[in-house]
C-alpha cells in the first residue's frame, strides 16, 4: 500500500492491463458493450465514475479502515451472491433515456463481468436479489377478516407471506439525468458539487466521466408470485410505490398513513399474486419526503405548536418554512425503475399521489386503476395530512373545501 494520497480529480496517465480504466457506453444493448462500472477507491487508476459504492455507507467503510477492522484494499468474494430470481434484459434498458438513475446491469455484474474481476479488476454489484417470507399483523388481521386467503404458497394461514426481494443502489448517468430535468449537465455538476461541499470534485474536474454513484440510500423492491412474467405484455401488475417513513413503518406512529398503506398495498399486491399476475412494492428510502427526519420532527412540532392548532390548511406551509421546500422526492427519476423491470402497464396502482402518478405518466406507463387507502385505515391524528393532500390534487372520491381544511383535525404537541 502507497502511503501518499492519490487525487482522482484528474486522469491518470500511461494505466494499462488491469490498471486501464474502461469507458462507460451507457445505453448499450449488451452488458459488454456498457463497459463495467469500476468504483475502486484502492486502484483509482482503473475508476471510470465518480464516488464509491454503497455511497451512503462509504462513511462507516472509512471508519473501519481507519480503526484497522477493515483492508482498504479488499475485494469482494461473489462466490454464490448471483439473483435468487432471473431479472430482464428487458429492452427498456437500451432505449435512451428511459433508465439513467440505476444500473440495468447491476444485478448481473458477477456473471457478465466474470473475466474482468478474474483478472483482478473490483467491479463490484449495485443490486441483489434474494428470497424471504415476511409477516405483518396486518395480513394475519385481514385474513381473520376475511379479505386475505391462505393459499398455501404465496400466503399461510400464518400470515407468511412468500416473496423475492431486490436491494437497488443509485447510478446516476449524469447527461440522461439533466436530460430528465430538462437542465444542462455543467449546471447539474455544479449544484452536487457544492451542495456536498466539494465532496466529489470530479463532478466538475472530470465532465469525461459521465457517471455518479451518489452517497443517498436506494431502494428496496418486494415482489408476490413469478418475477420472471414482469415484462410480458399480458402479466397483469400490482404495485404500491412507498417512500420511508420510518416513525410510521416501523414504530406505527399514527400521524401519518404510511404503514397503514403500506400493508393495503401488500395485501393489494397478495390479491394480485394469487390471480396470477405479480405484487411489487417498491421502498425508496426517501425519509421524510427525502427531507430527512430531523426536518420531519421539527415540521410536526411547528404544526402542533401554532396558533389554530395542526390543521391542513397550514400543513405545506409548515413544512416550506423549516426546508424551504414542501418536498425533494423528484418522482421525476421514479419510473426508472419500471423501466428496469420491463413494466409498460400497471393494473392496480395502491397510491394516491398525483406526483407519483404524473411521472408515470410522462414516462409512459399505463395506470389502469388508482387504488385509494381505505377510510377505515386511516388514524385520526392522520386526517390533517389527509385532507391537505386531497386538497392539494390527490387521488380521492371526495375533497375537502376551505372551511374544512381550517378545522384542527391534529391532537397537540403534549396530549
Ligand atoms: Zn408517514
Amino acid at each position: 500500500m502507497s502511503a501518499h494520497i492519490v487525487l482522482t480529480s484528474h486522469p491518470a496517465r500511461g494505466a494499462t492491463g488491469a490498471n486501464a480504466s474502461h469507458a462507460v457506453h451507457w445505453g448499450a444493448e449488451t452488458a459488454q458493450a456498457r463497459g463495467p462500472l469500476v468504483a475502486s477507491v484502492a486502484n483509482p487508476a482503473t475508476r471510470n465514475v465518480i464516488g464509491t459504492h454503497a455511497g451512503a455507507y462509504s462513511v462507516y467503510r472509512a471508519l473501519a479502515v481507519a480503526s484497522g477492522q477493515l483492508q482498504r484494499d479488499h475485494k469482494p468474494d461473489l462466490t454464490d451472491t448471483t439473483p435468487a430470481e432471473a431479472i430482464g434484459p428487458h429492452p427498456q434498458w437500451a432505449e435512451p433515456g428511459k433508465i439513467v438513475s440505476l444500473d440495468p446491469w447491476g444485478h448481473l455484474v458477477a456473471s457478465e463481468f466474470k473475466a474482468q474481476i478474474a483478472e483482478g479488476m473490483d467491479i463490484r454489484p449495485t443490486i441483489a436479489i434474494t428470497k424471504a417470507h415476511i409477516n405483518m399483523p396486518e395480513l394475519v388481521g385481514a385474513i381473520a377478516a376475511g379479505r386475505l386467503h391462505p393459499d398455501g404458497d404465496i400466503l399461510q394461514a400464518n400470515g407468511d407471506v412468500k416473496v423475492t426481494k431486490a436491494a437497488v443502489d443509485p447510478v446516476w448517468h449524469l447527461p440522461g439525468l439533466a436530460e430528465r430535468f430538462g437542465i444542462k449537465e455543467s449546471q447539474l455538476r455544479r449544484h452536487l458539487f457544492e451542495q456536498t461541499a466539494g465532496m466529489f470534485p470530479e463532478l466538475v474536474t472530470r465532465p469525461d466521466l459521465k457517471v455518479f454513484l451518489p452517497p443517498i440510500g436506494g431502494m428496496t423492491l418486494y415482489f408476490f408470485g413469478d418475477v420472471t412474467k414482469l415484462g410480458r405484455p399480458e402479466t397483469k401488475v400490482a404495485c404500491r410505490l412507498h417512500d420511508e417513513c420510518n416513525g410510521s413503518d416501523v414504530f406505527g406512529s399514527d400521524i401519518c398513513t404510511c404503514r397503514p398503506y403500506l400493508a393495503h398495498g401488500i395485501e393489494v399486491c397478495i390479491e394480485m399474486a394469487q390471480q396470477g399476475g405479480v405484487g411489487l412494492v417498491i421502498y425508496n428510502r426517501k425519509e421524510g419526503r427525502a427531507l430527512g427526519e430531523v426536518t420531519k420532527f421539527l415540521v410536526y412540532n411547528a404544526r402542533k405548536r401554532q396558533v389554530g392548532g395542526d390543521r391542513a390548511e397550514t400543513y405545506f406551509t409548515r413544512t416550506e418554512c423549516v426546508a424551504g421546500v414542501q418536498d425533494m422526492r423528484f418522482q421525476e427519476l421514479m419510473p426508472d425503475v419500471f423501466h428496469w423491470l420491463g413494466i409498460t402497464r400497471i393494473d392496480r396502482w395502491a397510491s394516491m399521489s398525483n406526483m407519483k402518478h404524473g411521472a408515470l405518466v410522462e414516462q409512459g406507463i399505463e395506470v389502469v386503476e388508482r387504488v385509494p387507502i381505505p377510510e377505515e385505515l386511516i388514524p385520526a391524528d392522520a386526517s390533517v395530512e389527509m385532507d391537505a393532500k386531497k386538497a392539494a390534487g390527490y387521488f380521492s372520491t371526495y375533497t375537502p373545501d376551505a372551511s374544512e381544511l381550517a378545522v384542527a383535525k391534529g391532537r397537540g404537541l403534549m396530549e
